[in-house]
């Protein structure tokens, strides 16, 4: 099977991740700082904040933010459920702003129109979440100016997007945003195995975003209440969690970093060859801004089902019977289950709810072959009957 993303690994990123083990600190040692000052600097951003995931990652920058129960939390139906189950764990409600046709994003159109609505009925969000899909930035500019204008905080759920750029500055510059947020998962673009780091402009939100990875306990006096009892002393002054990311995964991420801009000049070369192979397909293929440079985390098709005789479910069944590893990115979160016990039911989201009925997929990741490409368009010409 042609896996749909993979990780790449080499002898060099083995060695450091050896080094840490023969080391004296396996957590809480010197290598993740300097991980996260890699990314930081990368990103042309002040502060950067790792965790075992982007799913904590999102939490903490949510707590750091102030989301409480009783606010409201928008973000983009087409994205993996992490980036709304952040705001249910602080006790928010949330909503979903439909996709743009062209690039499955969050449509500032919609957006701007879903805010109007939500000032007159005195309804605004706190905080609006955008999801760089596929690696592809958002058009932030324009978030950025809603975000003054309505007053709601903004955190951007770059999981797919380290290594991408928007408008000459790179993806998780917080330039138009309070926190933006990178994934580590090894079908991400740089990977510590599990791993996510936040970052952020603001130095408030950065120490906050350190207090609660690590249970909102704290050796620096200037945050404790009162006196310190001595040396040993230290102060829960928040309630926070154990996120905290291994010297073992800094260490990975850390010698990854060093390929990240080869990752995403290959990504984007392979899906320069898919575009050419697949153009005589009854099948839309991404579209990309003049303004951003995507990482291509993922390549998604979408099929045109009404110059095909195989239905979306044929093509997909095809694809995996044919040892391709195609995938679905992604089901409108609000039709889970778990969501729709809140209210949600199809219909909220047409355009998502559109995508979701065509897209498909296909593999991407740097170690993938030009055969392997050519079987993966092979496999697709038949599934869609060329
Ligand atoms: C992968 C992903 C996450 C969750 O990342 P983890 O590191 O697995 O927690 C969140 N949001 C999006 C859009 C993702 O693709």
């Amino acid at each position: 099977m042609i896996p749909y993303g993979r990780q790449n690994i080499i002898e060099q990123d083995i060695e450091a991740v050896g080094a840490v083990l023969r080391s004296d600190f396996l957590t809480q040692g010197e290598v993740l700082p300097a991980f996260e000052e890699r990314v930081a600097a990368w990103c042309g951003v002040r502060y950067g904040v790792a965790v075992n995931s982007a799913t904590s990652a999102l939490h903490v920058a949510c707590l750091a933010l102030g989301i409480k129960p009783g606010d409201r939390v928008w973000t983009s139906p087409n994205s993996f459920v992490a980036s709304s189950n952040c705001a249910l764990y602080c006790g928010a409600s949330v909503d979903f702003v439909d996709i743009e046709p062209a690039t499955y994003n969050m449509s500032m159109d919609a957006l701007a129109e879903k805010l109007e609505e939500a000032e007159r009925s005195d309804a605004l969000p706190a905080l609006v979440i955008p999801v760089h899909f596929c690696g592809q930035s958002c058009e932030m500019e324009k978030l950025g100016a809603l975000a003054r204008r309505y007053g709601f905080k903004v955190l951007e759920d770059a999981s797919h997007a380290i290594g991408a750029s928007y408008q000459g500055g790179r993806v998780g510059d917080c330039r138009y945003s309070d926190i933006a947020v990178f994934s580590f998962h090894p079908v991400k673009i740089v990977t510590t195995a599990e791993g996510g780091l936040a970052t952020t402009n603001n130095p408030e939100l950065a120490q906050r975003m350190q207090l609660f990875r690590s249970h909102g306990v704290t050796r620096d006096e200037t945050l404790m209440t009162g006196e310190s009892h001595g040396p040993w002393y230290y102060q829960q002054v928040e309630l926070g969690y154990n996120y905290r990311m291994t010297e073992l995964q800094g260490a990975l991420g850390l010698s990854q970093m060093d390929r990240l801009e080869t990752f995403v000049t290959v990504r984007n070369r392979l899906a320069e060859r898919y575009d050419a192979m697949l153009s005589s397909l009854p099948l839309t293929t991404p579209a990309r801004r003049a303004d951003t440079r995507s990482s291509f985390h993922l390549y998604v098709i979408r099929l045109k089902l009404d110059e095909i005789q195989a239905s979306h479910r044929d093509v997909f069944t095809s694809m995996r019977a044919a040892g391709i590893g195609v995938n679905l990115h992604y089901i409108p979160i609000y039709l889970q289950p778990y969501y729709a016990r809140m209210g949600f039911a199809s219909g909220h989201c047409p355009e998502a709810e559109r995508y979701y009925a065509e897209a498909i997929s296909i593999p991407m990741y740097p170690d993938l072959t030009d055969g392997q490409q050519e079987a993966v368009v092979g496999a697709l010409a038949s599934a869609v009957g060329r």
